[in-house]
């Protein structure tokens, strides 16, 4: 299934040009190009969905164990000193392809932009804390 209308599922088609790194029958994945750092990459399932939301649990399982192999490889070949993993969902979490992703993002003990993933951090009352807890904890 793809959207005419999305970026990365005319990536996935060859329509538009990219640095792929790995490719199989589920998911393709390229340099970011717009790098945090270097080496960062994006695993792009081939079946377009918009999200966290919308993936089903199967791709999601094979993306991760994916993301699991890429960053054992990819700190090999570019003796990266660390690694993160990000997947953004909605506007407001930062997401701006609305097609599912993750970020592969590379990390250099002696890199000049270390400001990558910093926030401030929130705090709440113990009430706070039970109350969030009540509202999550699985039945
Ligand atoms: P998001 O902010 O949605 O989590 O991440 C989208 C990422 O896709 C950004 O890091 C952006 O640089 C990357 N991106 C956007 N358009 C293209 C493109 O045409 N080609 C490639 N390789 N990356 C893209
Ligand atoms: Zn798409």
């Amino acid at each position: 299934m793809r959207d005419e209308a999305c970026i990365f599922c005319k990536i996935i088609a060859g329509e538009i040009p990219s640095y792929t790194i790995y490719e199989d029958e589920d998911f393709k994945v390229i340099l970011d190009v717009n790098p945090a750092s270097k080496g960062h990459a994006l695993i792009l399932p081939k079946h377009h969905c918009a999200d966290i939301y919308e993936i089903d649990e199967d791709t999601a399982s094979k993306a991760m164990r994916l993301a699991k192999r890429l960053a054992l490889h990819m700190t090999k070949q570019l003796e990266c000193d660390g690694f993160n993993i990000l997947q953004n969902n909605h506007e407001v979490a930062g997401q701006t392809v609305f097609h599912f992703h993750m970020h592969l993002i590379p990390r250099y003990q002696n890199a000049k932009n270390k400001d990558i993933l910093m926030w401030n951090h929130e705090t709440f009352s113990a009430e706070e804390m039970a109350e969030i807890r009540d509202r999550l904890k699985s039945k």
